[in-house]
């Protein structure tokens, strides 16, 4: 298996390659030369197999001969053994048809566990292989840092190195980071905003020449390696719900476009989707140009599902490429126009978007109001993320016959504010984490200045 840059200009490389590399060299996204498809009798058969077994199946493919099939099996196994619930991805019925598909049961209580977990035993394995060390370099506003730093904490072969804006998270958040006591975690507070740790990431990766011959490896979800493990969930899910021989629906809050960008590929692979619904805050970029082909940039706004506050969806990219029949010169000229301006999708590629994705933006108020409905209807509590999934669920929602699934990203302890605004009790810490806020931090608070932070990296990265 090969993969391409959706930029057209960067060289193919294989799974080993591109899990390492991040980003392609010429500013695209890595994505495969050619997906693998699946009869429905051959996913009818996986009815009944572990999640683990499952995943081994979907992301088998993908591996090529980089990986010996026990090796990967091994990673994937000890991947899933480390989550808290013993299906992994339970479902939970919220009414007639609905769901929500619990993805909070690994270690940092949100989705992306399901992909950082094995992101990092891939690498290390990688590395291992070819004698070789990685510096992973990462900003956060929250969740991929810490879902990123219990990944790799094991990881022999490579130091992480996340960047947070100084008290701009929460404090649940910050310790789930700060509090990994391992040799190879580096946790910098960086005194500016998101925007500026990203900035400093991106500058970062564009001139390595600060790290004197190691190389940086990225763990956002521009890393191939994390859409492909974020897939299998929806085969599980539809296979528990009476799929591939009944179609499913999904409904999924979207902040990069890297999970429901999964579900997409779950569908092109042959998992029989109804619709995809794309549900996001009030920094609705994608909801803009899937309702009104208005693909332009507004000002960050912050809300109640921080997660989700995001200006520039990196992972849509991935989805134009194929809507442009994978015109790598295309999208290289889509993507430079709309650094500087407001652009449109050619008419009939908007179509298509619109063919494949509905999509909504929920409020803040809506959000609490969701949460507080769904909590009075059923007991259960939603987190503000999957608050607006469900929201967009039941508004987009088109055959009441066709099971709908929400995915559920977070556990509601990470996010008390709304749901104390909803009028309800905030939720307490699983047991596992319950003495959190006693544990000793470690981070290293840094100037808004790249030499500073690029400085603090080389010093501290191990080299041998
Ligand atoms: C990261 C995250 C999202 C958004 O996922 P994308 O893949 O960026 O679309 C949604 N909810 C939660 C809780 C998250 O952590």
């Amino acid at each position: 298996m090969n993969y391409i840059s959706t930029r057209g200009q960067a060289p193919k490389l294989n799974f080993a390659e591109v899990l390492l590399a991040g980003m392609a060299n010429d500013g695209g996204l890595y994505v495969p030369e050619q997906l693998p498809t699946f009869s429905r009798d051959e996913i009818a058969s996986w009815a009944g197999l572990s999640y683990a077994e499952l995943a081994f199946k979907v992301i088998r493919p993908f591996i090529g001969d980089c990986i010996s099939e026990a090796d990967l099996k091994r990673m994937i196994d000890e991947t899933y053994a480390g989550f808290n619930h013993s299906a992994v991805a339970p479902l939970k019925e919220l009414g007639t048809n609905e769901w929500v598909l619990e993805l909070f049961h690994g270690p940092t209580l949100a989705f992306k566990d399901f992909a950082l977990q094995l992101l990092g035993r891939l690498m290390d394995h990688v590395l291992a292989e070819r004698g070789e060390r990685l510096v992973i370099m990462g900003a956060t506003s929250g969740d991929t840092g810490s879902a990123a730093i219990e990944g790799c904490r094991h990881s022999e072969h490579l130091d992480i190195f996340i960047l947070h804006p100084y008290n701009r998270v929460s404090e649940v958040q910050r310790r789930q980071m700060t509090t990994i006591k391992a040799d190879n975690v580096f946790n910098i507070a960086l005194e500016g905003n998101f925007d500026d740790c990203q900035e400093m990431v991106k500058d970062s990766f564009a001139d390595q020449s600060f790290l004197g011959g190691l190389k940086l490896g990225a763990v956002n979800s521009i890393n191939w390696a994390r859409i492909m493990s974020q897939i299998v969930y929806y085969f599980s899910a539809a296979l528990a719900v009476g799929g591939p021989h009944r179609p499913v629906s999904f409904s999924v809050p979207t902040g990069n476009f890297g999970d429901i960008f999964a579900g997409y590929l779950a569908k092109q692979m042959g998992l029989p989707i109804e619709q995809l619904v794309v549900a996001t805050n009030r920094n609705d970029i994608l909801h803009r140009v899937i309702s009104g082909n208005d693909m332009s940039k507004g000002t960050l706004e912050h809300t109640l599902s921080p997660s989700m506050d995001i200006m520039v969806s990196s992972n849509f990219e991935r989805l134009l490429f194929d809507v442009y029949d994978r015109d790598g010169a295309a999208i290289a000229d889509l993507m430079r126009r709309f650094k500087t301006e407001s652009v449109q999708l050619d008419g009939a590629r908007w179509d298509k978007v619109r063919e494949l994705f509905d999509s909504l933006a929920v409020d803040d108020e809506t959000t609490c109001q969701v949460i507080r409905d769904v909590h009075a209807e059923t007991g259960y509590l939603l987190d503000p993320h999957t608050a607006i999934g469900v929201q967009a669920a039941r508004e987009c929602w088109r055959d009441k016959a066709v099971p709908m699934i929400t995915l559920a990203t977070a556990h509601p302890v990470k996010f008390p504010e709304p749901v104390i605004k909803a009028g309800l009790e905030a939720p307490q810490l699983p047991a596992h984490m319950a003495d959190l806020f006693e544990r000793e931090e470690r981070m290293q608070v840094l100037p808004n200045a790249l030499s500073e932070v690029q400085s603090y990296i080389a010093t501290n990265a191990h080299r041998g």
